[in-house]
């Protein structure tokens, strides 16, 4: 094969891999919601699109210093473990968090509303819930960005200063559960049934995975519709200006309508990060944003001094009172 008939069919490869991963993804969700144990077959879904993201992070990837170790893999698979599988870590099972809340909930919230449109189609029905569980999250996530008090907690998301697949899921607990509760919360009062939240979960979770990766893939028109690689990679850039926009996850729509959509004709960034520090380990991770020393770190302040040992230390209250 000559050289331009090669990089024509790369070209073609850089605009199918987003809609036949993310199509895929959802086809097989479909195939796994009609199984005997639909959230395990979710799972073994949602795992098998990691593999394969990851393999063409490696054939085709957007950044190749993204490619090298940076000692936070550990790290973010096990905030990905603690927050998304919140009640199934025994389990070692990702991502269906949402769904086995969705599970228990669901039957008796449906009990007291009666709301929810369940007359439409099912996939008109999806459309609606996910317009109104973006509102939450676009919600949530302008709030962590615009707000010091929530910032400590969504700077860990930000810290990394490279994206790929396996920090879809890099979120401090206290995050996700705010996250969670603004995008779920409406569907539960509303009413809207079982079904509607596990495609709304699986639509975020494949969108989620894809937002994050490290493939030079194309996305033009999508990216009017969707939350595309190339539209996140803006949102996580260490300029703040660029960082503030793109607050959506699975589609663009409130960005659209509250003007805070950003996609320059130009490379989307490859410096991102923060520019304070995050703690080294897990655990420091978790602890960072309640101590008045370690906020001072994530917001890239120079800590005061330790008071010496002698000293009592204040109460925890009162350094949160001085934030
Ligand atoms: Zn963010
Ligand atoms: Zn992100």
């Amino acid at each position: 094969m000559s050289q331009s008939s090669d990089s024509n069919a790369i070209r073609v490869l850089q605009y199918l891999l987003w809609p036949a991963i993310f199509f895929g993804g959802l086809t097989a969700a479909g195939m796994a919601f009609e199984a005997a144990h639909p959230v395990f077959w979710f799972n073994v879904v949602y795992l098998t699109t990691v593999a394969i993201i990851a393999l063409f992070e490696r054939l085709l990837p957007y950044e190749t210093s993204w490619l090298e170790p940076d000692g936070e893999t550990f790290n973010n698979l096990a905030h990905t473990l603690l927050t998304k599988g919140l009640v199934q870590v025994a389990a070692s099972l990702a991502a269906s968090g949402p769904m086995l809340i969705a599970a228990h909930v669901q039957p008796i919230s449906a009990r007291f509303s009666t709301l929810w449109p369940d007359f439409l189609p099912l996939p008109v029905q999806v459309v609606l819930a996910l317009i109104i569980a973006e509102l939450g999250l676009y919600a949530a996530h302008r709030i962590a960005h615009e707000r010091l008090y929530f910032w400590r907690f969504h700077a860990l998301h930000h810290s990394v200063t490279r994206l790929w697949v396996i920090n879809t899921g890099r979120f401090h607990l206290f995050d996700s559960l705010f996250k969670i509760a603004l995008s779920q919360i409406p569907l539960y009062l509303l009413g809207a049934p079982l079904p509607v939240f596990l495609w709304v979960a699986a639509i975020t979770a494949i969108a989620g995975l894809l937002t994050h990766c490290n493939i030079a893939m194309r996305t033009g028109l999508l990216d009017y519709i969707f939350v595309t690689p190339r539209l996140h990679r803006w949102h996580h850039s260490r300029n703040r200006r660029e960082g503030n926009t793109n607050y959506c996850e699975n589609i663009v729509l409130w960005d659209q309508v509250f003007g805070s959509y950003h996609n320059p004709d130009r490379p989307s960034p490859v410096d991102i990060g923060i520019n304070g520090r995050v703690a080294p380990g897990f655990l420091g991770q978790l602890l960072q944003p309640f101590s008045r020393r370690g906020r001072q770190e994530l917001m890239g302040r120079k800590p005061a001094p330790l008071p010496p040992v002698t000293q009592a230390a204040a109460p925890v209250e009162d350094q949160a009172a001085q934030m």
